[in-house]
């Protein structure tokens, strides 16, 4: 697909469907998982915990959220976690949607397998090289311009 007007709508749209593809494999796949969203584990040295993402997924929250919306992370903790909670929920990055600490790490790992595949295969249409970088990194290089 070539570049043009629309493009990050398209891209956005195809990333929104990968997520719902995504809530719809946990719901009928992880029963066992409690999630009480204490945010613990979005501070990742805290947690001992590495929460890596796409180039398509950052996309999707900057458009959603505003290019200057996105933020720098410079401390262990994601930055949209505030007073323990997720600020950008509905935005939320694969990993986040995919990660519980008391669900099957198995099940985890092959989902996690499986989105990466869609994200990777989104890259290749819309052109966008494919990293999977961790959230820091990826934050703060946006930050950077
Ligand atoms: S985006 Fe939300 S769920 Fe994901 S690490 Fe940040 S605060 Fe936690
Ligand atoms: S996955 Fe675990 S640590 Fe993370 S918010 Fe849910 S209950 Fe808390």
């Amino acid at each position: 697909m070539v570049a043009g007007c629309g493009t990050d709508e398209r891209l956005g749209k195809k990333v929104a469907e990968i997520y719902d593809w995504l809530e719809t494999q946990i719901t009928d796949g992880n029963n066992e998982a409690q999630c009480s969203a204490c945010g613990k584990c979005c501070d990742f040295d805290g947690f001992d915990h590495r929460l890596f993402i796409t180039g398509p997924e950052l996309k999707y929250l900057a458009a959603n959220l505003g290019d200057e919306n996105i933020m720098p992370m410079t401390t262990s903790r994601c930055p949209y976690n505030i007073e323990g909670k997720c600020t950008v929920y509905e935005y939320r990055f694969a990993a986040c949607r995919i990660f519980c600490c008391s669900g099957n790490a198995d099940f985890q790992s092959e989902l996690s397998e499986s989105v990466l595949k869609k994200l990777k295969s989104l890259c290749a249409e819309f052109q966008i090289p494919y990293r999977y970088i961790e959230l820091a990194d990826a934050l703060n290089a946006f930050a950077d311009g």
